[in-house]
């Protein structure tokens, strides 16, 4: 029996529905453009047949409707009764402190998740609304949340807290949690099983870049430091953030433009990052054309995000007293062998010092949610 993935977006929802069994997936999908005046569902099924049509979800609730019914129609549906879908796993980002892996979700569970919403404001209620559809439309159905914070629950305490005053982590929780915990995971137990050693064994930084990018130290299967903190903007430099920076060039930006802390937070997250150096755009394959035609600016881009990974790993290669492999995972990492090329050429004397291998590893963080879905409900 299949496993429905499920991960809604504040105006999207991408569904997977997987055969663990088999290893297979039997069809895929999202729904684009929730809430807007004309929606649309693209739908994929593993024997070939596809749709793109232009729908009405006005809420998540309408479009976790569509999406069953797309998955039992006459034509291009897959499953004949809802009762074939074996469980549902949702991606839910922010499991604060109290998730350190998958749950099973319970009334409990969903309000842990409702909290952590303050976190993550833009992420966890969508989830939420994907949970509650669920709950009516596929009743009976058990539910798993799998949360992309959870991996990093193994930070030691000195690697998550700020230094501020610590009144602060008491209050509200402020402290770094780290995101794309579930393709970290996923990559770092691949990369073990590739290099036929245990994973308890290995020293690994994954470098997951994607749109959003970030670099995680793990150690012995453990995730022991990674580049995103309170929220998805630290660390790395990514499309359109800025990643690492003084924390008092916000002040000062607020006070010279004028500006509130909506805009200072929108200009940090969405027009920083290779876009706002290069002035071009946040797709690396524009900016690689971009490059070869000679353009100053989107090199200089790519230099700065390039020096950054170069600098994380150095650093985790500190933290960790050695290093077996680096992985590169996600959109940029997958399909850019000049990353690889740069690695192995500027950090030549310590790649070569301590053996590391070097390996592209494209993420499958939908299977994993699967997996663990089925593991989840095993147990229960
Ligand atoms: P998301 O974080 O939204 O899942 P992706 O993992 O799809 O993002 O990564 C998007 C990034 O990957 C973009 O910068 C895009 O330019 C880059 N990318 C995707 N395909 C290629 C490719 N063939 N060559 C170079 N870069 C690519």
């Amino acid at each position: 029996m299949p496993i429905l993935v499920l991960n809604c977006g504040s105006s999207s929802a991408k569904y997977k529905l997987y055969d663990v069994k088999k290893d297979i997936f039997v069809a895929e999908g999202m729904i684009e453009k929730i809430g807007e005046k004309q929606s649309f569902l693209k739908h994929k099924s593993s024997d070939g047949k596809t749709i793109s049509t232009g729908i009405d979800a006005p809420d998540h609730h309408m479009a976790i409707k569509i999406i069953i019914e797309t998955l039992m129609h006459d034509n291009h549906g897959v499953i004949k009764s809802k009762d074939e879908i074996k469980a549902i796993g949702h991606r839910v980002v922010h499991g604060g402190e109290e998730f350190s892996s998958s749950v099973l979700i319970t009334d409990k569970v969903i309000n842990s998740i409702k909290k952590f919403s303050r976190l993550a404001p833009l992420h966890n209620p969508p989830a939420l609304y994907g949970i509650e559809a669920c709950i009516e439309l596929l009743s009976g159905i058990p539910q798993v949340a799998v949360f992309d914070t959870a991996f990093h629950q193994t930070l030691p305490v000195e690697a998550y807290m700020y230094a501020i005053p610590y009144k602060y982590y008491t209050k509200y929780g402020l402290r770094r949690y780290g995101f794309h915990g579930t393709s970290h995971k996923y990559v770092a137990g691949k990369a073990a099983r590739m290099l036929k050693k245990n994973l308890k064994d290995l020293k690994i930084i994954t470098c997951h870049l994607g749109n959003g990018c970030s670099m995680t130290a793990v150690d012995k299967g453990n995730s022991i430091e990674t580049s995103m903190g309170f929220t998805p903007l630290e660390g790395l430099i990514m499309g359109t953030r800025c990643g690492d920076m003084d924390p008092a060039v916000v002040p000062f930006l607020m006070e010279q433009e004028n500006i509130t802390t909506k805009e200072v937070d929108n200009i940090l997250n969405k027009k920083s990052g290779l876009l706002g150096v290069s002035g071009i755009g946040n797709d690396m394959r524009q900016l690689n054309e971009e490059i070869a035609k000679g353009n100053e600016r989107a090199k200089l881009a790519i230099d700065m995000f390039f020096y950054r990974i170069k600098k994380y790993i150095g650093a985790y290669m500190g933290i960790m007293n050695g290093l077996d492999a680096i992985v590169f995972t996600a959109g940029i990492g997958e399909n850019n062998p000049w990353l690889i090329e740069r690695v192995k050429k500027e950090m030549s004397e310590l790649i070569s010092k301590f053996k590391v291998e070097i390996l592209v590893i494209p993420t499958k963080e939908e299977w994993m949610i699967a997996m663990e879905t089925n593991e989840i409900i095993k147990k229960s």
